[in-house]
């Protein structure tokens, strides 16, 4: 198979058009339309780095484009269109057909065309560059305020379980609990209809990729504030919880795709009640002040000794 055959094939038919899309797939350029502001971001996955080399095309297919939703949801953005830089090793047009059943599914729930890219032959590499449009605020990074609240949207630490699952196969662990964090590493929840919810009650806001710990140190730097957690109030899983990882783990585990946000305490009612809407948990773990960085308290008490990392892919295997 050609590249234009596989192009036409797999990557140009679409279930839908967006109306302010003048010209998708098929010529130099795609040619937008838009009415608002619009937000842009990339990321690359390459295997070995970002993907373990067995998994499945439907996996990486759903996996690769959710990550990148996820960044335009943590600016509280809609976002509306895509382009998918692939290169592959070899053509299979079995491979293509499932990776591209993944993505679709999220192109399809979100209302995003996929209006152009590049392939090429090589070592398997996934680049996607997504693009978002609001007419509202945007939610920085740089946006928190003293005396705001700190939340984070569902549980932490699944993803990190997710992965040891999948590297070392414990075989004390029972089959269903094992599929519970297989699926929460492999198919995260890009956050987008929540943030649209949450969007005009939120000041900073940053979608979990490198950690909780880590996210929460960019948002203290880029906003010049101190950040307090309190670590009793980390959400984890029923599922977690008995495996007994702790908070440590909970704060340094990647690739969570949660919403970690600030917003006012005048606000703190209107975020439960969308919690409560939407069914996903919704937690306030600490609070914004003067000051730099990030410190943990436990029982009102200040905790000097955690063990924090920021999250780098296999770097550690
Ligand atoms: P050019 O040589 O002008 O770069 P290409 O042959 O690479 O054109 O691509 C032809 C058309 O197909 C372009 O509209 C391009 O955006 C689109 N395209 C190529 N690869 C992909 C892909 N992986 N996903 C979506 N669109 C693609
Ligand atoms: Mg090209």
């Amino acid at each position: 198979m050609k590249e234009f055959e596989l192009i036409e094939k797999y990557f140009k038919n679409q279930s839908f058009s967006r109306s302010d899309v003048l010209k998708g797939i098929g010529d130099d350029c795609a040619v937008l339309n838009p009415s608002s502001k619009i937000v842009v971001s990339t990321d690359t996955l390459v295997e070995g780095t970002h993907f373990l080399k067995n998994i499945t095309p439907y996996d990486l297919g759903y996996k690769s484009l959710a990550v990148n939703l996820s960044d335009i949801a943590a600016m509280c953005c809609n976002p509306s269109w895509a382009l998918l830089s692939i290169t592959l090793p070899n053509i299979s047009e079995m491979w293509m057909r499932d990776f591209c059943a993944g993505y679709k599914v999220l192109l399809e729930q979100h209302n995003v065309q996929l209006v152009g890219g590049d392939t090429t032959k090589g070592p398997l590499s996934i680049t996607w560059t997504v693009m978002g449009s609001s007419q509202n605020k945007i939610a920085l990074r740089s946006s928190a305020k003293v005396d705001e609240l700190v939340f984070v949207t569902g549980n932490i630490g699944d993803s990190f379980v997710g992965l040891e699952v999948l590297l070392n196969h414990p075989t004390e662990m029972q089959e269903e609990v094992k599929d519970y964090f297989i699926r929460k590493h492999l198919h995260p929840v890009p956050r987008i209809d929540l943030a649209q919810k949450l969007r005009t009650f939120i000041s900073a806001c940053i979608d979990v990729s490198d950690g909780l710990y880590s996210e929460l140190s960019h948002i203290a730097e880029k906003s010049n504030k101190h950040i307090c957690i309190d670590i009793e109030k980390l959400p984890t899983s029923k599922n977690y919880k008995k495996l007994g990882y702790g908070e440590e783990i909970a704060l340094s585990s990647g690739e969570e795709y949660e919403l970690c946000f600030t917003a006012p305490k005048e606000n703190f009612q209107e975020i439960q009640k969308i919690s409560k809407i939407t069914n996903i948990n919704i937690s306030c773990i600490g609070t914004v002040c003067e000051g730099k960085g990030v410190s943990f308290k436990k029982d009102e008490k200040e905790i000097k000794s955690l063990n924090l990392k920021t999250y780098e892919h296999f770097s550690s295997y």
